[in-house]
């Protein structure tokens, strides 16, 4: 675990209230993993860092840097949405246990909402292995959809909108059991009721039992020490911040 002062090179609005964040941070992009996650200290007034997953690693021109998605949800997000281009963010990393790709066939990738957040970096990832990535990206309405053309170029791009504005109509949870034939690994992230309905899906796909699920619960300190993450497995309580945040499936208690 690093902790290191990172320069903002880019920060843009994306879409309502989310933004993508580039920082200069060389040492946390060559040790992040896929799934894993920062906590980013967001000012002399929030005594707690906020908990932020790994979005992107920079590739080419942008070797070198990490990005970052995020929704602003109260006062942290929100100092961070006010930041600026050369602005440093303190920033510790990378955190937890993050998805692993076993696969050597194609992979799948739900996305519920700003449950792309993590996936980005991993279907990034799929793709550099040569594996081919199919990505459903679900929202309530297309405005609430992660623009398309921030999606890296070779992943097969499945939409779905609650209300059809954009893609399929229905939620991911209906239109992924027509995707999984083909997939030998499936990945998700999204709420917990996107969790409970998976889980119905385990016994007809048993593909579907070691899917990994990235999870969220309030975070305090993100190292394993306080124990407020804890979240119940069938193993017992696990802390989301080390065991997680990224759990088969099969093993969530919901
Ligand atoms: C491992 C992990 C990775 C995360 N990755 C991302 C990410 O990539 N992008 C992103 O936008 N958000 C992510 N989150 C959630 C993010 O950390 C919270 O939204 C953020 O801490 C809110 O801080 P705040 O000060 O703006 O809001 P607060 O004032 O702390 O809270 C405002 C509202 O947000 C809710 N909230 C706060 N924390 C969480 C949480 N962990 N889960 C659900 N609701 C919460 C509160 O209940 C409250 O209603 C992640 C959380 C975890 C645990």
């Amino acid at each position: 675990m690093l902790r290191k002062a990172c320069a903002i090179t880019e920060i843009s609005q994306v879409m309502p209230q989310v933004y993508l964040l580039w920082l200069e941070a060389p040492e946390l992009a060559s040790a992040a993993q896929p799934g894993q996650f920062f906590m980013v200290s967001c000012g002399s007034e929030m005594l707690l860092r906020r908990p932020l997953s790994l979005h992107r690693l920079g590739r080419g021109g942008r070797a070198g840097q990490v990005a970052l998605l995020f929704q602003v949800m109260g006062k942290g997000t929100r100092w961070l949405a006010e930041r600026q281009v050369g602005d440093r963010l303190d920033v510790l990393g990378p955190l937890g246990r993050g998805f692993e790709l076993r696969s050597v066939g194609p992979i799948l990738a739900a996305a519920g909402g700003l449950g792309i957040a993590p996936l980005l970096a991993l279907a990034e990832s799929a793709l550099s292995q040569n594996l081919r990535v199919t990505l459903l990206l679900g929202a309530r309405a297309a405005n609430l959809l992660y623009p398309s053309s921030l999606i890296p170029t070779g992943v097969n791009l499945v939409l779905a909108t609650d209300d059809g504005s954009a893609g399929e109509k229905g939620r991911v949870t209906d239109v992924l059991p027509r995707l999984l034939d083909g997939h030998s690994q499936v990945f998700a992230c999204g709420p917990l009721e996107m969790y409970r309905s998976l889980q119905g899906l385990m016994a007809k796909h048993p593909v579907m039992a070691s899917a990994q699920m990235s999870t969220e619960e309030r975070m305090g300190c993100g190292v394993g020490l306080c124990l407020g993450c804890s979240l119940l497995t069938r193993h017992g309580l696990k802390r989301v911040c080390k065991e997680g945040p990224v759990f088969e499936l099969g093993e969530l208690v919901l």
